[in-house]
């Protein structure tokens, strides 16, 4: 018997599981994961940017976490020897309307406590010579770093503390009962006091198991990139972003600096016709009847329709994706688009129709599930786990008597 079992080794299951580990650290914790390592699914396929926080709504769970974890990520890499780079990012403008949207990006870096800079053309270009635009947003505490380095340091804090990793263990099956929770998995059956979810792509199925109906499903979005040539790592000195559309969840297309000192381009956001799906040509027949039978994922391409045929189109033609880019870095041709892996995101959307902007979390009697957790997720997993640990004490404490838990906690303060 454990006493908390974790699903899900990407960064949120994995910053979960060691300061789980750190609170209750006499208590046997184990984490399965379905792979046969730590952060093959969105944390492994990212921007690896550390993300300041400029967009979120002011006062949500996004907005906090990721002001939080911006410093707490960099805390741990220096903790750890983790390289990253506090690059800063610069927001351009480059006609009217985005100026507008930049001026109200603006009051909203105010609300959220951000440290930013107002650029004026001329200050965009001494900055970034190849790139143009009417104006700028330069904020100095965006960063990057390889989030799948950040994981494996964290599995291998929670191992030094003792907790266990199993990979190769899909959980297939959950039971919750009055003192326990069973686990069925590819690699045998588990039983804890307590389970965490992080599951990411497969957050409603996960909760699904646990006789929940959730009253949301995960649609996979596709971000494709590309690769710029090596005589193009120096084309910029900062990560470079479009100013989004307020009404699309995703960023835009942006020339990011990669800690290894390559430049991507990217990602934009299509409709992905398999969860994990990485290539153009995956297809899950399941996945897709599960999809498109979905009233909450029909009404929001309903909504989007435009916006949705523009990135399909974008994704087809390497010519359409460049002017994306163009519009800001001109120099970019076509033939310095080269190939690059894609990341699937994990986006909960309601049954109402609408694509659930904050991190949410449901919850059961003897189990905290993450259920949507898109970028900036990666930036703000300590916060995330920090978060879960205070929720998993403020439950096992309503479980006492039964749970071991209290007195464990007690014997080890
Ligand atoms: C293209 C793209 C770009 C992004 N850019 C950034 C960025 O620059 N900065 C940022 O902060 N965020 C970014 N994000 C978001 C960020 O990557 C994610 O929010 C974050 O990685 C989520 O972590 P996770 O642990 O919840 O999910 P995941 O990393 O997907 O991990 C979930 C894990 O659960 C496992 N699992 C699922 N079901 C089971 C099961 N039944 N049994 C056992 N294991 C299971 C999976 O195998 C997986 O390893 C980006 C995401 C994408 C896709």
């Amino acid at each position: 018997m454990y006493d908390f079992v974790i699903i899900g080794g990407g960064i949120v299951g994995m910053s979960t599981a060691m300061q789980l580990i750190q609170a209750y650290p006499e208590s046997k914790i184990l984490l399965l994961e379905k792979e046969s390592g730590p952060a093959k699914h969105q944390t492994g396929h990212n921007s690896g940017v550390i993300h300041a926080g400029v967009y979120y709504t002011p006062g949500s769970l996004k907005a906090k976490f990721c002001l939080e974890g911006n410093r707490a990520t960099k805390a741990f890499c220096d903790q750890h020897g983790i390289r990253y780079d506090e690059c800063g990012k610069l927001l351009v403008a480059t006609n009217d309307i985005e100026m507008e949207r930049m001026k109200a990006l603006w009051d909203r870096t105010a609300a959220n406590g951000i440290e930013r800079h107002w650029l004026s053309a001329d200050e965009l270009r001494e900055r970034e010579p190849n790139i143009v635009g009417i104006g700028g947003i330069f904020v100095p505490s965006s960063g990057i770093v390889n989030y799948a380095e950040v994981t494996a340091a964290m599995a291998c804090e929670f191992r030094r503390m003792g907790g266990e990793i199993r990979y190769d263990s899909e959980v297939t099956s959950l039971g919750e009962w009055p003192n326990e929770i069973v686990i069925q998995s590819r690699s045998g059956e588990y039983k804890a006091r307590f389970l965490v979810t992080c599951s990411g792509l497969m957050a409603d199925r996960v909760v699904r198991m646990l006789d929940v109906e959730p009253d949301f499903i995960i649609c996979p979005f596709r971000g494709e990139y590309y690769l710029l040539p090596e005589q193009h790592n120096q084309i910029v000195n900062h990560l470079i972003y479009p100013i989004p559309d307020p009404s699309m969840p995703f960023l835009g297309v942006h020339l990011t600096r990669m800690i290894d000192g390559t430049v991507t381009v990217g990602p934009n956001a299509v409709l992905a016709m398999k969860r994990e799906g990485y290539r153009k040509s995956d297809i899950s027949i399941s996945d897709m009847v599960e999809m498109f039978t979905s009233l909450g994922i029909l009404k929001v391409l309903k909504a989007n329709l435009r916006p949705g045929l523009t990135e399909m189109k974008n994704s087809l033609f390497k010519g359409q994706y460049l002017k994306e880019v163009q519009k800001y870095c001109p120099s970019v041709t076509k033939a310095d688009l080269k190939p690059y892996p894609a990341g699937v995101r994990a986006q909960a959307v309601s049954k109402q129709g609408k694509l659930i902007d904050d991190f949410l979390f449901v919850n059961t009697k003897r189990s905290v599930n993450v259920c949507n957790a898109p970028s900036p997720a990666a930036t703000s997993a300590i916060p995330i786990g920090a978060h879960i640990v205070a929720k998993v004490k403020e439950q096992v404490g309503e479980l006492s008597p039964v749970g071991v838990f209290v007195d464990r906690e007690k014997a080890s303060a």
